[in-house]
């Protein structure tokens, strides 16, 4: 193959996005020109139709004020329940396994509270050693909470000498020699640094011969890999839906509990009225009847104005389905990297995702041999391509499947071509 604007052209005619569905920002001081936005896996795109949905709600309350919980066109009181058919179906989930609800390190927060039960004898958290600063935030508050010391109590896993990310077989290995010790596992299903996806399976089943809990942050794998949490055996899970989700900057992010913790009365839980059996919500009684689905980790009404841009996203993931979206995802990005490497062979990069396309989902992490990450970004700006800089010397770029294409991806490995310094 080629790789020249003709040929990417071709490929676009031939394996289209949704790009028509997406307000792709226009670049800089050049009107009618669309980005190469590459930056998806931080956050993504508006769709089109949000502006709309978000519209409807609003004319809605000023229709109808208060009578908008049952007289909405999508009522207010039991909105939440249509976002759960298609967050299920986006991550292998049953129903009753999922809601939308809160931030992702909120989210975090409240199934640690459930799902982190720490003994003297077992009490540590395993997390990878690149793990986002936001969940190692959070493990170590956690430690704090259960007056345990942090630095005894959690464990970075790192990769192997010279490597980049961590192997699965690796955390499988760990957890056989040492998960004695071990509380709770909590790692990125797709690692926001490196790009990796690792065995989800196979590591929660590890877990779960050590006598652990199992937790993923799968803030970039929903929308991105496929998922089966429920036949996985996944304990919980969390995730946001403002990178491959296209929900907009802050959006509510989902959550996941398996089946054989729905209606477990022994697990502990911060609650409120949302977590109520809906039927007793306005009977104003002191205790909650909880309901056996996710919902009973609920604490407040949802914001209806930031959970429509999420049910408009799902709606459109249904939609086209993550299948169909994963297939067009490993041809993008395997034609991405093969740019790549025929543009920019004599420069000083070097990739660091997995070259496996079971291995990884939407990204690929490039390391600049000599460069700094930040000034590339600008300068890839300047040509109209938006990546992303992990100081000191990594760009990422993510071929997000929904709206990128071949031609972006070309455009993307151009203009790396053009700003990386030669090799040396
Ligand atoms: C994006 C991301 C977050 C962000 O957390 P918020 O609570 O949504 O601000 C946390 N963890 C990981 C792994 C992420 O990729």
């Amino acid at each position: 193959m080629t790789f020249d604007e003709p040929g990417a052209l071709a490929l676009d005619a031939s394996d289209p996005s949704q790009r028509e569905q997406f307000l792709v920002p226009p670049v800089p001081d050049r009107p009618g020109e669309e980005l190469a936005y590459l930056a998806g896996n931080s956050l993504g795109l508006q769709p089109r139709v949000t502006a709309e949905r978000l519209a409807a709600e609003l004319d809605d309350w000023a229709r109808l004020g208060v009578e908008g919980h049952l007289e909405a066109e999508r009522p207010w009181l039991p909105y939440h329940e249509l976002l759960r058919e298609p967050a299920a179906k986006l991550v292998g989930a049953r129903p009753a396994e999922v809601v939308a609800m809160n931030s992702l390190t909120v989210n975090l927060h409240l199934m640690m509270v459930s799902f982190y039960r720490p003994t003297p004898e077992r009490h540590a958290i395993v997390i990878e050693d690149t793990a986002f600063p936001s969940d190692s935030y959070a493990v170590r508050s956690q430690a704090v909470l259960h007056g345990f010391d942090v630095d005894q109590t959690v464990i970075r896993l790192k990769a192997r000498e010279g490597e980049t990310g961590l192997r699965s077989e690796d955390v499988v290995a760990f957890l056989a020699e040492h998960g004695e010790k071990v509380a709770l596992v909590l790692l990125g299903g797709v690692n926001y640094y490196s790009g990796e996806l690792l065995d989800i399976p196979a590591i929660t089943r590890a877990g779960h011969a050590a006598g652990a809990v199992v937790g993923w942050d799968l803030a970039h794998a929903a929308g991105n890999v496929p998922l089966q949490l429920h036949d996985w055996d996944v304990d919980w899970a969390a995730w946001c839906t403002y990178k491959y989700l296209n929900s907009g900057p802050g959006a509510i992010a989902g959550a996941f509990v398996h089946e054989r913790h729905l209606g477990d009365r022994s697990l502990p839980r911060l609650e409120g009225w949302w977590s109520t059996d809906p039927s007793t919500r306005f009977t104003m009684g002191p205790e909650v009847t909880p309901v056996a689905s996710a919902d009973a980790w609920q604490l407040s009404n949802p914001p209806i104005l930031a959970m429509a841009p999420v049910l408009a996203s799902l709606e459109m993931f249904d939609r086209v389905g993550m299948d169909t979206l994963r297939a067009r995802s490993e041809r993008l990005t395997a034609y991405l990297e093969q740019a790549l490497d025929e543009l920019c062979a004599d420069r000083a990069l070097q990739i660091i995702t997995p070259r496996e396309p079971s291995r990884r989902g939407a990204q690929l992490s490039v390391r600049l041999l000599g460069d700094d990450a930040g000034e590339v970004c600008r300068a890839l700006r300047e040509r109209g391509v938006i990546a992303d800089a992990r100081q000191p010397d990594v760009v990422r770029l993510a071929p997000v499947p929904m709206y990128c294409t071949y031609h972006d991806c070309w455009r993307a490995a151009r203009a790396l071509a053009e700003v990386v310094s030669a090799r040396g």
